[in-house]
């Protein structure tokens, strides 16, 4: 935290290795605040010997944990539930320190993330099996639901609340237990949803958090023939090797990575709707979502109409610390960052956009500002539509007709989010149809909800979190086929 703010108590400097709190030394990772570049804290930088450790302490309370029946494990996910509620504002402020977004924005991201939690809690108490219709006298064929035992999770910096519960609550809630590796540069939110988890009454050794090099952390946990499913969120880079490293154990597999979302903006839209969707969608986290509109399509009856009040919005976003009252776009998460943003603009322009605004540096701020951008007249080849900018730019083209607006937008390798904004409905539901993505937003820039199922198609991924769907990913399914009974009387 900076010098000038109190320390939260639930701010920790330490991993939790098999139910032991293992604290930082100076060698630890450093934390810096993203705004201000200040230190925030170290933790350690634990490798092989400390996942073997976890592993096994995992596999030996996994089983109790499972046999302990599903209302005894909703209880203690509602009690961690309310530890986090209670503890949302220190939690905010963790959140905002460590990875740059405001303070309301980290606050909702909280709330968010607490409602995997409570969602699972309920989902826990919902898995059962199902008996068959018999086929012969004599024989019974039932499915049965187990959890799939120990496993992995690693887990990105631009959600460090929600991308961990999305993940530990379905994985708690179905009996498994759990061996977290948080993105290095925001550790500190993991590690306070851990404590609180142990406050709540989580079993030690179910869950650890294991900080340090991430090469080394994820080649022990994918090498581990103990460590059943790897679960993942990140970039399609890192998942495609994960995926690797887990075919020789043959490892199940849940993979969320990266996206190219298109926004299509047609003109018969509510505009005012579709610009204040396109903001949500585009500005989110300033603009570091895996679902944040990539490509804005507008139709050309409104393009102009649509450019010039969606510029009008941008220009007035309030860039800044998180932590300052008022700010709406928060600092890059660090250079490579800032650097990716620029060369994007910069690439769009050279080879024929128009920047109506921003995307330049803000070192007045700070190393890690960029002020939100708008770039009209793009087109297929700049690297701002073919790539993920993972930044605030966001990049408008024309199109004319409904079939060219969906030839453009899945043309690409990626099928996470994509968004529609219309009234006419036979235009909704072509768009359903039509676009090659795993979520599609009507009407709407926010999608998200710990009730649906969040995912993506192409390389954006395999499964799904959240919904009905995500505990299944936890969960094996054994058949049972029971022979040798008297015929049953009718
Ligand atoms: P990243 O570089 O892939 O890192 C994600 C996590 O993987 C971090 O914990 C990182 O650890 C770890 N990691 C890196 N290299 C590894 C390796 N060789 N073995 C094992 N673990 C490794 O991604 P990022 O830059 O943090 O996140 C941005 C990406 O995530 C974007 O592409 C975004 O679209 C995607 N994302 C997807 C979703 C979704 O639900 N589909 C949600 C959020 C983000 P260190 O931090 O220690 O390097």
């Amino acid at each position: 935290m900076t010098s000038e703010t109190t320390t939260p108590a639930l701010l920790r400097e330490a991993a939790l290795v098999g139910g032991r709190w293992h604290a930082s030394g100076a060698d630890g990772i450093a934390v810096h605040n993203p705004a201000s570049g200040v230190l925030i804290g170290r933790v350690p930088n634990l490798g092989a010997a400390e996942v073997a450790e976890a592993i096994t302490r995992a596999t030996e309370v996994q089983k109790d944990w499972a046999a302990r029946g599903a209302r005894a494990r909703a209880a203690v996910l509602k009690a961690w539930h309310a530890e986090v509620i209670a503890h949302r504002d220190e939690l905010a402020a963790i959140l905002t320190a460590e990875q740059g977004k405001p303070l309301a924005e980290a606050a909702g991201e909280i709330d968010y993330g607490a409602s995997y939690i409570e969602w699972y809690a309920e989902e826990a108490r919902r898995v059962g099996g199902e008996m068959l219709a018999p086929l012969e006298p004599g024989k019974r064929m039932m499915t049965l639901k187990q959890p799939v035992g120990v496993v992995a999770a690693i887990t990105p910096w631009n959600f460090p609340c929600a991308m961990v519960t999305r993940k530990l609550a379905p994985a708690l809630a179905s009996g498994c237990a759990v061996l977290l590796k948080p993105a290095s540069q925001t550790p500190f939110t993991a590690i306070a949803l851990a404590l609180l988890a142990e406050r709540a009454g989580l079993p030690p050794g179910l869950l650890s958090v294991l900080t340090g090099p991430a090469r080394e952390i994820g080649g022990a946990l994918t090498a581990a023939p103990e460590i059943r499913k790897l679960s993942f969120t990140g970039s399609t880079e890192v998942g495609r090797a994960l995926y690797a490293q887990s075919a020789p154990g043959i490892k199940k597999l849940s993979l969320e990575l990266g996206g190219n979302a298109p926004v299509i903006v047609f003109d018969d839209c509510d505009l005012d709707a579709a610009v204040e969707g396109t903001m949500q969608a585009k500005f989110r986290n300033g603009g570091q979502t895996c679902v944040c509109a990539n490509r804005i399509f507008v139709q050309s009856g409104i393009y102009d109409a649509f450019r010039d009040r969606l510029t009008a919005r941008v220009k007035v976003l309030k860039l800044g610390d998180g932590a300052e009252p008022g700010t709406e776009i928060g600092p890059m998460i660090d250079m490579a960052a800032v650097r990716k943003v620029l060369e994007h603009v910069d690439d769009a322009v050279s080879l024929g956009a128009r920047l109506d605004t921003g995307g330049r540096r803000a070192s007045e701020l700070g190393a890690h500002f960029v002020t939100p951008a708008l770039l009209s007249g793009v087109t297929p080849e700049m690297a701002v539509f073919r790539e993920e900018t993972f930044g605030p730019v966001a990049p408008l083209l024309r199109f004319d007709s409904f079939a060219e607006a969906m030839r453009l937008a899945n043309d690409t390798p990626f099928g996470l989010a994509s968004y529609v904004f219309s009234r006419d409905m036979a235009r909704i539901l072509g768009a359903m149809e039509a676009l090659e993505f795993g979520m599609v937003g009507v009407n709407t820039g926010l999608i998200s909800a710990a009730e649906a199922p969040f995912g993506g198609v192409k390389m954006s991924g395999l499964g799904r979190e959240g919904g009905r769907e995500g505990i299944e990913d936890y969960l094996e399914t054994k058949y049972v086929c029971l022979g040798g009974l008297e015929a049953a009387p009718c």
